[in-house]
């Protein structure tokens, strides 16, 4: 049932596409004076359109604040955050609101369905709310969707007759349903036991690869990385690696790489680049 368990078939074309997200010199500082913590500390890093990436790193290293300063949902001391050709950074109230709403989608640990509303209600609702018709062309995406995630046989059930792990997929088609230019998942598998967790990351990605659409993945679970095209590694707030194409195996390497370049640091020595 799940094609997209082939080894990692990325298309490949001439020209570099505009990534669907970027940071410059993108910095958060909490606190004053001696107690500042930096938790991004100037990130540049460019994330692809129609690509699953997964962001990982140690707890404390900046992995949510990127997250969220890269949505719009908190603001940066410095730098700049860009979706498609929109400063994020620069953005007023109004616009970010806007901008959540209609560009971007959101994935959380909690599933945070309504409980009142049925499964297709709740994957509806970002349009309910935004005041848009549920057109024929809506409907057949939503059937799209169901059948890409399974769920097309739970869409008038409400959430407390949903598994966790179907829970989540509605979750999903609701971040998709609007058709964001990305999808923002914050640790989506944190709630979920591990054989509904890989079930919902082979829809996250079968989401990317038969969908076209563009994920970006906090997560500290090698395993979960290990679905995404990319892993991109954080540390004490700034880029520490980049992983192409990552199996379990490698990402664990990855990490593995921080560690001994946290080590090192303590010691003085240049910080170690995992690739
Ligand atoms: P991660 O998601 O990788 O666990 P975070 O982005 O949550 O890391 O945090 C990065 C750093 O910023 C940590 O040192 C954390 O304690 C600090 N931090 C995060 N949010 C706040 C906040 N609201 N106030 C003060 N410090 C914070």
């Amino acid at each position: 049932m799940d094609s997209s368990a082939a080894p990692h078939p990325r298309p490949t074309s001439g020209a570099p596409a505009q990534p669907a997200v970027r940071a410059r010199s993108l910095t958060k500082l909490y606190g004053k004076g001696a107690g500042t913590v930096h938790a991004l500390d100037g990130v540049d890093v460019d994330f692809a359109a129609g690509q699953f990436t997964a962001i990982m790193g140690p707890s404390g290293s900046g992995k949510s604040t990127l997250m969220h300063l890269l949505a719009g949902l908190d603001s940066a001391s410095s730098g700049q955050a860009f979706i498609g050709d929109t400063e994020v950074t620069s953005l007023d109230d109004n616009h970010l609101t806007s901008l959540r709403r209609d560009r971007v989608g959101f994935v959380f640990q909690s599933f945070n369905l309504l409980p009142m509303f049925t499964a297709e209600q709740n994957i509806l609702l970002p349009l309910t709310l935004a005041g848009s018709p549920v057109t024929a062309e809506v409907k057949e995406w939503l059937s799209t969707l169901a059948v890409t995630l399974g769920i097309q046989d739970r869409l008038s059930h409400r959430p407390s007759e949903l598994s966790g792990g179907q829970q989540q997929r509605v979750a999903i088609a609701r971040a998709l349903i609007a058709r964001p230019e990305v999808v923002f998942a914050d640790e989506p598998t944190g709630n979920l036991d591990s054989r509904s967790g890989a079930e919902v990351l082979s829809f996250l990605r079968r989401s990317v690869r038969e969908l076209g659409r563009t994920i970006i993945m906090v997560t500290h679970d090698p395993a979960a990385a290990a679905y995404a095209d990319r892993v991109v590694l954080i540390a004490d707030g700034a880029i520490a690696g980049d992983i192409a194409n990552p199996t379990p195996e490698s990402v664990l390497a990855g990490l593995d790489a921080l560690r001994t370049f946290e080590t090192t640091a303590d010691t003085g020595s240049t910080r170690q680049v995992a690739s």
